[in-house]
């Protein structure tokens, strides 16, 4: 199965849920490529000034992130930020079966709110929205303690440059996927618990 969605469509904190109750392994291209940046290597230091312009990260880095992930791996697996265009897409099916695109759907200016206003855990990538989700403490996450921040790229101007780029690269896999008659749009907007519930049904009706 495949997620997609515009950033801050949900994407991430919907697959987080998916594989904790489907017992998944995530794989998430932008918490690794955050890492690796954070962590200065040579990936990082590649991939740094693509991020922070809104822009995608070249092919053949992410490709080679996502073969070495999932080389590693036995079970089943859910990867969210990819593929973010047709080529990712199209190596995807080289490693995988994908049977199920769930589409998430949210209105920009939502999506424009819940970036400008997300922060994010340092340690362990949860995800909080200043007024809808707020922390106990001020600045720091619920679950491990960790300091919380503003991700360079969930500034406003960014945000319209990835939304931009979304449109443009992203958005065309719906059509492929469409193609082969495995998308399902799901309405992404509302509680976390209500759209949980309904990718849930979406899977289930597929399955069937
Ligand atoms: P995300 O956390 O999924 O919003 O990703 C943050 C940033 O990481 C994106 O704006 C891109 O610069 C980069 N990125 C994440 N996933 C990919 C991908 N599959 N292909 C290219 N760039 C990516």
């Amino acid at each position: 199965m495949v997620l997609l969605g515009a950033p801050g469509s949900g994407k991430g904190t919907q697959a987080k849920r998916l594989c904790q109750e489907l017992g998944l392994t995530l794989i998430s291209t932008g918490d690794l490529l955050r890492e690796a940046v954070r962590n200065n290597t040579p990936l990082g230091v590649k991939a740094k000034g693509f991020m922070d312009a809104g822009k995608l990260v070249p092919d053949e880095l992410v490709i080679g992130l996502i073969r070495e992930k999932v080389s590693g791996l036995s079970g089943g697996f859910l990867i969210d930020g990819f593929p973010r265009n047709l080529e990712q897409a199209r190596m995807l099916d080289e490693i995988a079966d994908i049977n199920l695109a769930v589409n998430l759907d949210v209105d920009e200016q939502i999506i424009v709110d819940r970036i400008v206003n997300r922060r994010s855990c340092k340690q362990c990538n949860e995800v909080y929205h200043l007024i809808a989700k707020p922390t106990r403490e001020e600045g720091m996450c619920d679950k491990c303690g960790g300091e919380l921040y503003q991700r360079t790229d969930d500034t406003e101007a960014v945000v319209r440059e990835r939304l931009r780029v979304y449109k443009e690269r992203t958005l065309p896999l719906a059509e492929f996927y469409c193609q082969r008659g495995i998308l399902v749009d799901v309405d992404g907007q509302g509680e976390i618990d209500d759209v949980y519930g309904r990718i849930l049904a979406a899977i289930k009706k597929f399955k069937n």
